[in-house]
């Protein structure tokens, strides 16, 4: 089925899921807001990449895959950092796109989009291909928010928000090892917002100019790095697979040499077809990145770049560095071979919001079912995986009356009580009531009926194959928890 882009904005809109943000005020370019289910959704993408990544990782054994055991814990890091800390990441020299304008359209693009980016001027072209076209030279636009701390507001007060959640993890790495008894290899993980004045925000949430990231720094020693570089590759590959993305459409792309950034021994991006892209490109969900060990020198080092563009450290007249490092000893001590290195990083950096797009992509499909006279209709149903969906199960009384609501009501509260996001519905048809829920996304749907309240058995309905088998009513909590655990 060829998913149509506008068919699953509208559903995210209709049902709650995303919203323009300020949309009462027209809208603000490249800001999105979650509406009940979208935040539900996106907690739950949120969580399982914690659970995943963290709570349910085994430190006492290597696990499947691994070189060897390691660690993993998490941090949460301010989104406003010391701004020396942007000078030595190169963040503040170096993180730029080419800006275009068209003195002709007033339009503003990003120079290496403007291929996929339609003229404003009719017939469609895109932008440059008109003979009426004026576009500028390229200028650097530096993607870091600027924002001022404190009273005075002067230059000196300049701070940023940041593009990254990386960077606290960097500055804390020294505080992690000296406060918990955490070994190398070790993962430092967090989940947080960053910010990107994004020249051309499009393609809905894909690119956003506030957003979430999920991100690990993964510290290891430098022999040792090449390994956990694939390693982590193939584990954050499969994590998409596991959690409903079609493989067909999925791809990892490896940086080729020239695009690789000079301290990076190899880059590769898990990339997703989604369906505003045109057949064959992919856009990025999560980049892995080998970063040797120059986050971690920059920040006992500081760092500039010279007139090639290269980061390297520049004296001032005063023989001190231009973007002064922190001058901490940022090493580590590895006890068991008595050796003092600078550990090297793999950086698996994913995006929250692109997993949900993804996620949502994939999970929107259409088919035929048949409805409350047994006659064939579409359906509209998401295909969320059980632990994305926003709500897990929903129950229905089949009557108003009979004692139908009491005995659905008494299952929708055990269920709650066990933690599962589970709605009540007995408005309307019970085929319609089916349909709101398959548009949601939820897997299973009980109805309660006579039989229930005679035999003590509801009926439980699946959303994808819709299967319909009875079960004890005493036995839905149990059988809804064994269906999330997989
Ligand atoms: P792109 O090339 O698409 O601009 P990037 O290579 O700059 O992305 P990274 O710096 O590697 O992205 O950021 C890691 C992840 O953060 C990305 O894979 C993506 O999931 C997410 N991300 C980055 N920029 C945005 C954005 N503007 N909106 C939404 N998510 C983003």
């Amino acid at each position: 089925m060829t998913v149509d882009m506008d068919k699953i904005v509208a559903l995210c809109k209709r049902r709650g899921f995303i919203f323009q943000n300020s949309e009462i005020y027209g809208g603000l370019n490249g800001f999105w807001d979650y509406g009940p289910l979208g935040t539900d959704l996106k907690r739950n993408v949120r969580n399982v990449w914690w659970e995943d990544m963290i709570g349910r990782h085994d430190n006492i054994d290597a696990p499947a895959g691994a070189p060897s055991r390691f660690d993993m814990v998490g941090v949460e890091t301010t989104i406003i950092m010391h701004p020396q800390v942007w000078k030595c990441s190169g963040h503040y020299d170096l993180f730029v796109d080419k800006m275009v304008d068209c003195r002709e359209c007033k339009g503003r693009f990003r120079e290496d989009h403007m291929a996929a980016i339609p003229c404003p001027n009719k017939p469609s072209k895109m932008v440059g291909q008109h003979d009426k076209c004026q576009l500028t030279e390229p200028r650097d636009f530096n993607l870091m928010f600027k924002t001022i701390i404190g009273a005075l507001g002067t230059e000196e007060d300049a701070a940023f928000l940041r593009p990254e959640t990386a960077q606290g993890i960097f500055v804390n790495f020294k505080n992690v090892c000296d406060s918990t008894r955490v070994k190398l290899p070790l993962g430092i993980c967090q989940v947080g917002k960053s910010f990107r004045n994004e020249i051309t925000p499009r393609n809905f949430t894909f690119r956003s100019r506030e957003f979430e990231q999920m991100e690990i720094e993964f510290f290891c020693r430098p022999d040792e790095s090449q390994q956990w570089y694939q390693y982590w590759r193939d584990r954050r590959f499969n994590w998409y697979i596991n959690l409903g993305l079609d493989k067909a459409k999925l791809q990892m792309r490896e940086h080729p040499a020239e695009e690789l950034a000079h301290y990076s021994c190899g880059t590769a991006d898990i990339e997703y077809a989604f369906p505003f892209m045109s057949a064959g490109e992919y856009g990025e969900l999560e980049g892995v990145a080998h970063r040797g060990d120059f986050d971690l020198r920059s920040h006992m080092e500081g760092k500039l770049k010279n007139e090639n563009g290269e980061l390297v450290v520049e004296m001032n007249a005063d023989g001190q560095p231009k973007h002064r490092g922190s001058g901490k000893d940022l090493s580590y001590f590895d006890d068991a071979t008595r050796e003092r290195f600078i550990p090297h990083v793999i950086e698996p950096s994913a995006g929250a919001d692109r997993a949900t797009l993804a996620f949502i992509c994939e999970a929107y499909a259409e088919d035929e079912a048949p409805d409350d006279k047994g006659k064939m209709q579409t359906r509209t149903l998401m295909k969320f995986h059980p632990r994305l969906a926003p709500v897990k199960a929903a129950v229905f009384p089949l009557l108003k009356k009979d004692g139908h609501p009491e005995k659905a009501k008494e299952i929708y509260r055990a269920l709650k009580d066990a933690g599962i996001a589970v709605q009540y519905d007995e408005q309307a048809a019970i085929g319609k009531r089916y349909r709101r829920q398959d548009e949601i996304g939820t897997p299973w749907c009980l109805t309660i009926d006579g039989d229930t309240l005679t035999d003590g058995t509801v009926t439980l309905r699946d959303r994808d194959t819709l299967e319909q088998v009875r079960l004890p009513a005493n036995e839905v909590v149990d059988e809804i928890s064994r269906r999330l655990r997989g």
